[in-house]
């Protein structure tokens, strides 16, 4: 990542000259606290350029204007926040993305963090900063012409406020969850022949900065433990399997942990049963869970979360080779249940099996929410718009539904039952990892809960959400 955005917190007592960005409601009204700073000319003008352009100062929805002659500025820039009886409905994170998608490059930007109506709290001003930062992402490692040097240097955008102190603390939290996105964002992007299992495992184990415990399991271990339907998967590439377990203990000593288990194919070809070429390019991006546990567990250790939690990813490469798993192939998993592969590329499913049994065996977890980029069959199902969550347990689902209403990153439960179950029995073997179209994630899901015991337990298929861009 590079940081294109370098982030200050200060009184609203000078602005640097750049951009100045201030928020209206639909009565196109500056903040009081503005008024000093926006020049006497900008009142006329703001008007004329929002009839002109038909801004109406709806939630979002932005209007940039050059500045007035007198003003110690260079353009001003209107984002609006809607009608003030819909202020509750805000987004404040959403804001501050929409802020930063008008800024431009390689100018210094001043926020005057208020609302024509009124006070923004600490809290709300952070959020603002959150999505500041998130919105700023971009991935141009590898991008060597086009940088230009404006883009290089960071650009500095300072929230104007009235209680840097506050707005400091409460920024801080949400830098931490910052940080963990763009790591999971990084992880996404790398290109497969740069990060794959052992070079994953590598950047996982620099949580230890962090203190999170990492344990690296290499194929030597995995095959003494009985990992085999993940390794199964792993044998047709030139590159080695690994298993990485996060710990991070800031809960109270011997209180069970909370488990997060992820999907990491750093990249999946589908195997011999090759995937067609189109579109096969994103198939780098099939470890997204793994990368959102790895997030996840560097946001916790860097806001010090005072729980104890794990972090277990199964990171292999899916290839066709003359050593590759064929179709037919019977596989024994880690739980002692036999596995008949009919089709190479449901390979996920074969991961998580082990890495689901062996978490829960190994950690007892309070719960268990696995995430992956499991189907193709849950975007049929639910587009980008939801991921798909599968437990065996309401109150979790509850809870993660909730979570997922509160970050705008929504679920949608979807069924399991004896009768899908049913679907994954086989021939030759105790089921099999493929049962057709029909159904296809539900059946996925199944196989999962098949390695999962008792343990409350969700799945979330984010094979649609991961990749939006
Ligand atoms: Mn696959
Ligand atoms: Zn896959």
């Amino acid at each position: 990542m590079s940081q294109r955005l370098k982030l200050e917190v200060k009184a609203l007592n000078a602005i640097a000259g750049g951009d100045l960005v201030i928020l209206v409601s639909d009565r196109l009204a500056p903040p009081k606290l503005a008024e000093d700073w926006i020049g006497s000319g900008a009142h006329a003008l703001i008007a004329r350029a929002a009839a002109a352009e038909r801004f109406k100062g709806k939630a979002l929805a932005g209007l940039t204007l050059l500045a007035p002659e007198d003003a110690g500025y260079e353009r001003l820039i209107l984002v609006g926040t809607g009608p003030e009886s819909e202020r509750d409905k805000l987004d404040f994170a959403a804001l501050g993305g929409a802020i930063a998608s008008r800024l431009g490059h390689g100018r210094s930007a001043d926020i005057i963090a208020a609302l024509p109506e009124g006070e923004l709290s600490a809290g709300e001003i952070a959020e603002i900063g959150l999505g500041l930062r998130l919105r700023s992402y971009a991935f141009d490692r590898y991008k060597t012409k086009s940088r230009d040097k404006d883009q290089a240097e960071p650009k500095i955008v300072t929230l104007r406020v009235d209680d840097p102190a506050a707005v400091r603390k409460a920024l801080k939290a949400r830098e931490a969850i910052a940080g963990g996105v763009e790591l999971a964002r990084d992880l996404v992007n790398e290109p497969p022949n740069v990060l794959f299992p052992e070079e994953f495992a590598e950047r996982a184990g620099k949580l230890d900065k962090l203190g999170v415990e990492v344990e690296i399991l290499d194929e030597k271990d995995l095959k003494k433990i009985g990992m085999r339907a993940l390794l199964g998967v792993g044998q047709g590439s030139h590159r080695q399997s690994r298993v990485v377990v996060m710990r991070w203990n800031g809960g109270a000593k011997g209180d069970k942990p909370v488990a997060f288990v992820g999907k990491g194919v750093t990249f999946d070809t589908g195997g011999i049963s090759i995937k067609p070429a189109a579109g096969m390019e994103d198939m780098k991006g099939d470890m997204a869970g793994a990368a959102c546990v790895t997030g996840l567990m560097q946001a916790l250790a860097a806001r010090k979360a005072k729980v104890n939690a794990v972090g277990v990813i199964g990171l292999v490469e899916n290839m066709p080779d003359g050593n590759a798993q064929r179709p037919g192939d019977i596989v024994t998993s880690l739980s002692g249940q036999t596995i008949e592969i009919i089709n190479t590329d449901a390979e996920g499913r074969l991961v998580l099996a082990d890495v689901l049994w062996y978490t829960q065996e190994r950690f007892k977890p309070v719960f268990m929410v696995n995430l992956a980029t499991l189907t193709g069959a849950i975007l049929v199902a639910l587009a980008q718009e939801n991921a798909g969550l599968f437990s065996n347990s309401d109150e979790l689902s509850e809870r993660l539904t909730a979570a997922g209403k509160a970050t705008g990153e929504t679920v949608w439960r979807m069924p399991l039952s004896s009768a899908y179950d049913k679907m994954i029995d086989s021939k030759f073997a105790d089921m099999k990892n493929s049962a057709g179209r029909y159904g296809g994630s539900i059946t996925a899901a199944q196989f999962l809960q098949r390695h999962v015991n008792d343990t409350p337990w969700a799945h979330l298929d984010i094979a649609g959400t991961g990749m939006g861009s």
